[in-house]
């Protein structure tokens, strides 16, 4: 693993300890993303993971104006515009919605809502 963020090694422990832990303040976004992501490689069914992922999905700031598909390219998509994805046929209320940060990458002018 090359991550650069650290994930705690008791993290594990303390999610299986604790499945309904609110760990909003314990974790960071960037800790949480690296986390995700070594769990689905590591254990895709593993629980309690599933329940850590939602919880943890809600952590992950997400912008509701745009939303994925399942192209491997260009899967960021304005809802407003474009509802549904010419290439892989995917619509937004079926997919999840876009990160700010990859939300910068494929539109240059996009702004992240300030509103906190
Ligand atoms: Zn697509």
């Amino acid at each position: 693993m090359s991550e650069k963020v650290n994930i705690p090694d008791d993290l594990s422990d303390f999610m299986k300890k604790n499945p309904t832990a609110d760990f909003n303040d314990y974790l960071d976004e960037l800790m949480v993303q690296a986390f995700i992501k070594d769990v689905e490689e590591k254990s895709k069914d593993a629980e309690p993971f599933g329940l850590f992922k939602t919880k943890a999905m809600s952590v992950v700031k997400t912008d509701p104006r745009y939303w994925d598909c399942e192209c491997d390219e260009n899967y960021i998509h304005d809802k407003s515009i474009e509802p549904k994805c010419a290439v892989c046929g995917s619509e937004h209320d079926e997919c999840s919605d876009s990160r700010p940060n990859e939300i910068k990458l494929f539109f240059k002018d996009y702004k992240e809502d300030s509103d906190e």
